[in-house]
């Protein structure tokens, strides 16, 4: 594979990395030595992936790629964070990838932990979780005032509001979506199926 250059290329890979494996038809590709050999002196990432560090949702695994393909970022419930906006900034600014995916899924603890506590109902000791749920809390109780409480739908509206602060949030990310250059996606994951499907669409991607 030609690494994808544009926004369209790179998430029409992402797709067909993604089919393959709900197909149960993965290829692995770029994953053998001779791959990691040739990938020393450099790494050319086509996209970034932002997303919940669940356990099974293991971006290679997912989107059926290999050494050197994503630039991966990870925290339990894709909570924005400063150093989240760092590592993807770095990542279009400096790996001039061509896309972002904001990836949530469902059935995801963080989004049922902080619905949880908004019940009173979270039985935390450690005190940075805290953290974590207070940056979804609001969409949550969002949610809830317009009548919206299970944990699937809430977490369509955490990636639709995930997209948006990143946005709102990175000038260099808001001004390369401007010039063509950039694409974000916000899509969900369906754990059963394996399917990565798009929710919010931002950028050129014809
Ligand atoms: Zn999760």
């Amino acid at each position: 594979m030609n690494r994808p250059e544009t926004p369209s290329q790179a998430w029409q890979a992402i797709l067909a990395g993604n089919n393959r494996f709900v197909a149960g038809d993965p290829a692995h590709p770029r994953q053998d030595a001779d791959h990691r050999a040739t990938m020393v002196g450099d790494q050319r990432p086509f996209a970034a992936l932002f997303g919940c560090s669940d356990s099974r949702l293991s971006a290679e695994i997912i989107f059926d790629v290999g050494l050197g393909d994503l630039f991966v970022v990870r925290n339990a419930g894709q909570v924005i964070a400063e150093t989240i906006l760092g590592s993807l900034e770095y990542a279009v600014e400096v790996l001039q990838v061509p896309l972002i995916l904001v990836l949530g899924h469902d059935q995801c603890g963080a989004i049922k932990a902080t619905i949880d506590s908004t019940e009173g109902k979270l039985k935390a000791e450690g005190t940075f979780i805290h953290n974590l749920v207070s940056r979804i809390t609001e969409t949550v109780e969002q949610a809830q005032a317009h009548g919206i409480s299970g944990i699937d739908e809430i977490t369509l509206l955490h990636v639709q509001d995930t997209v948006n602060e990143l946005i709102a949030r990175s000038e260099l990310i808001q001004n390369r979506i401007e010039s063509g250059k950039l694409a974000v996606v916000g899509a969900k994951y369906e754990l059963s199926l394996g399917a990565v499907t798009p929710v919010q669409m931002l950028g050129n991607l014809n």
